[in-house]
């Protein structure tokens, strides 16, 4: 039988995939991130994602940025080891891949060429981890389209509108938006997170989830960076691309709707999204 191509996400379809923590683990259940973001003018991004990577549990963090970083991120964010670029100001290398569970880059990182090299690099050298590419790695795909090949199946991309027009083409309606969308995660064999209101998640076998969590508050910077830490942090304990990427957004979305329900929509910026994650895992106990 064929199942229904569109889903609505629940709160109980949210907990369905959320695994309980074993009472016996230890950190090396949770899986090993490595986050590639950052350049001169935009460690924030750096800083974001790596604190909502580890606030959706994993069990560790390296953060790989350029070196002006380096002091940025081991302040801010102490839970994380720092893997230090050659470079001062951008990527432009990626450190031996063999520790880690999953890789997402992205967040801050910059178009010049040195970084798009590094890109291109890191995608020949990916084995069996799983990847989350969010902001400028995926404008470098749209500018190297080639690179569309070489993606790991099953890799996790978070576009928002703009992003997305600039990988698949413009649409004239919204229905013209979604058969665009599935067609683009079909033909890449990828999950394609087409951000904003209604989130919607394409997979490779061409089903989409709407997301029902979030509110306008989100749409300030850094809200994305903070949606790419959290995919990571989920790739990391091993859950399945697709799922990491359903429950990522609703946890993201309902961080939001946390914190604009003490608070208000006006004053949300990232670091409440991050504050609030605590509190939307718990809602789905
Ligand atoms: P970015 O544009 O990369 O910073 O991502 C923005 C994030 O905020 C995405 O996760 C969006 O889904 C979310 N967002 C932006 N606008 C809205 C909205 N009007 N309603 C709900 N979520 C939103
Ligand atoms: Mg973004």
């Amino acid at each position: 039988a064929m199942t229904t191509p569109w889903h609505l996400t629940r709160a109980m379809d949210a907990k369905a995939i959320l695994p309980a923590r074993d009472k016996f683990a230890h950190k090396g259940h949770y899986g090993h991130a490595l986050l590639m973001s950052g350049s001169y003018g935009m460690m924030g991004a750096a800083v974001l994602a790596s604190k909502a990577c580890l606030k959706a549990g994993v069990g560790l963090l390296t953060t790989h940025a350029p070196r002006y970083g380096y002091e940025i991120l081991q302040t801010t964010v102490p839970e994380a080891m720092v893997s230090i670029d050659r470079s001062d100001i951008l990527i432009s290398e990626f450190p031996d891949l063999t520790p880690y569970d999953a890789i997402g880059i992205g967040p801050g990182i910059g178009l010049k060429t040195n970084t798009c090299e590094a890109l291109a690099q890191l995608l020949d050298h990916i084995t069996t981890q799983r990847m989350v590419m969010d902001a400028d790695a995926l404008n470098i795909l749209s500018q190297h389209p080639e690179l569309l090949d070489k993606l790991p199946r099953e890799t996790v991309l978070t576009p928002h509108p703009k992003e997305f027009q600039r990988l698949a083409g413009n649409w004239s309606n919204d229905y013209e938006r979604l058969e665009r969308l599935r067609a683009f995660a079909i033909k890449h064999g990828i999950v394609v997170v087409l951000k904003g209101a209604y989130t919607t998640i394409a997979t490779p076998e061409g089903t989409c989830y709407f997301n029902t969590t979030g509110n306008p508050g989100m749409a300030s910077a850094g809200s994305g960076d903070v949606l790419t830490g959290i995919i990571l942090g989920l790739l990391s304990q091993k859950i399945a691309p697709a799922q990491a990427a359903i429950l990522g957004v609703y946890l993201h979305g309902s961080a939001g709707d946390i914190y604009a329900n003490a608070e208000s929509e006006e004053s949300l910026t990232a670091n409440d999204l991050v504050r609030h994650l605590g509190q939307a895992f718990r809602e789905l106990k």
